[in-house]
């Protein structure tokens, strides 16, 4: 078995790994380390989980470290792009427990926060600045900070940047890079628009790909539960009787959803919280700590506000409402069976999800257990006393749901400004404003697979 001694990293960081109890490198880590360590680009296909960050983490800090020169001012020696503030905190922190013997400094920038405390981290350059797309964009056209003395150029998640519409500003970013950088590319997935992505950005890159999704998804125990849309309240009351459900993220395709789900948990006496794109910084750091730290049993969140979201020993995923997107199922569940535990996911599945239910067992190549809860008489009984609790939400078609509605909305107002011919927005919206403008809604967001087909007729009974 290869050991992290084995990669060629200096002693620094290997006394950090131990600290940390990590004893031995993940796929990722023995695959893409010693490239990175050679300079060369990386093209690395690999999810959350993998351990994908300190992958490009740790060589990038040895290289740093190797050829050690103060960074540019207003600038920084290496720029991770991240789709989320969530991600980009955790990717720092990361970061920084692996410098904690190197004397680098580690910084993040993201929107949602104050310019202030940021212009002044950047004023003195960066060695390591990890940033969501928007505010460095903002933070480039206000000339506090500019990119062209970067040296390492890592791009994360490229397909939740797709997702978000980041396509754009990331090839402006790009532009003013220089051209002799090393740049290393991550990816769970790889639709044809972050192929072409990867294409223009990386030399010659060395491909690295790790635990094909259905690796992770084998180890963990799943179950779908057929349910009547209105009932499926009390069903999920009913699942958190269960004390073993410890720690557990409920998956609602919208904000809105997420937000009356956790207030009907908490009004059935489970403590819960929602996360979403609308959730200001504060409220969703102060949610993730309260679960990360055991405090809440329940962590109620949209697709785009979990990803990359690193919480252990989570028991359980709920699907209260299943995806439109088989990928995002694996993405949900895999947040449950981390660092090679088991897991257990949960589906809710009413009669219009049955269509998403195929792809998502076409996809995975798997036919997923499931038990028919409909015509309950408890949970009719139950259904009532919730609508009491907290009023029910209108029912929307999953087919026709709008994909956008994961999308905080104040970047979906600015979409639509910009749409309707409206002053182009300034700072972090000008970016995403321009990405919208550049490609058709459909290029952005993997839309509803199909419009409105009668869900009963092309359904075939899977239990
Ligand atoms: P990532 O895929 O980078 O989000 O990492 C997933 C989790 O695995 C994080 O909590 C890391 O701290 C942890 N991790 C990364 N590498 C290792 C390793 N070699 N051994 C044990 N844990 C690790």
């Amino acid at each position: 078995m290869t050991q992290f001694s084995d990669l060629g990293l200096a002693k620094p960081l290997l006394k950090a790994l131990a600290e940390k109890g990590y004893k031995e490198p993940t796929p990722i880590q023995a695959q893409a380390i010693p490239v990175v360590l050679q300079g060369k680009d990386l093209l690395g296909i690999a999810q959350t989980g993998t351990g994908k960050t300190a992958a490009f983490a740790l060589p990038i800090l040895q290289r740093l470290a190797e050829d050690r020169k103060p960074a540019p001012r207003r600038g920084f020696r290496c720029l991770v792009l991240s789709p989320t503030r969530e991600l980009a905190t955790q990717i720092a922190e990361n970061f920084k427990a692996y410098a904690v013997h190197m004397g680098l400094s580690v910084h993040t920038i993201y929107g949602g926060v104050k310019y202030g405390p940021q212009m002044k981290a950047l004023a003195g350059g960066i060695d390591v600045l990890v940033a969501t797309p928007g505010r460095l964009m903002d933070h480039m056209a206000e000339k506090s900070a500019t990119v062209s003395g970067t040296e390492i150029f890592v791009l994360d998640e490229a397909d939740q940047m797709l997702d978000l519409g980041f396509v754009v500003p990331i090839r402006k970013i790009a532009a003013q890079l220089t051209k002799n950088r090393q740049n290393l590319f991550f990816s769970a997935t790889m639709p044809s628009e972050i192929g072409k992505l990867a294409g223009e950005l990386l030399k010659d890159p060395v491909q690295v790909s790790v635990a094909p999704q259905a690796t992770t998804v084998e180890r963990i125990d799943q179950r779908v539960l057929f349910i009547e849309a209105q009932r499926k309240r009390p069903l999920l009351a009913e699942l958190f009787a269960d004390s073993s459900f410890s720690r557990t993220i409920v998956f609602t395709r919208t904000k809105r959803g997420a937000d009356r789900v956790a207030k009907y948990l908490n009004a059935a006496g489970v403590e819960a919280a929602s996360i979403h794109g609308d959730k200001t910084q504060g409220q969703r750091e102060r949610a993730l700590a309260a679960f990360k730290a055991g405090e809440m049993r329940a962590l109620v969140a949209t697709d785009i506000a979990a990803r990359g979201i690193d919480v252990n020993d989570v028991s359980h995923v709920i699907n209260y409402e299943l995806p439109n997107v088989p990928e995002a199922y694996v993405h949900r569940i895999g947040r449950t069976a981390r660092k090679g535990k088991d897991g257990i996911a949960i589906s809710f599945c009413a009669d219009d999800e049955r269509s998403l239910l195929k792809d998502i067992q076409k996809a995975t190549r798997q036919t997923i257990p499931s038990f028919d809860r409909r015509n309950d008489k408890q949970l009719a009984a139950a259904a009532a006393v919730a609508d009491k609790l907290v009023p029910a939400d209108r029912h929307v078609d999953p087919r026709k749901a709008d994909p956008r509605n994961d999308v905080p909305s104040e970047l979906r107002r600015k979409r639509n400004r910009n749409r309707s011919g409206g002053q182009a927005a300034q700072g972090q919206n000008q970016g995403r404003g321009q990405a919208k403008k550049a490609a058709p809604a459909q290029n952005q967001f993997r839309g509803p697979k199909r419009q409105a087909a009668p869900a009963a007729k092309s359904w075939t009974p899977l239990d």
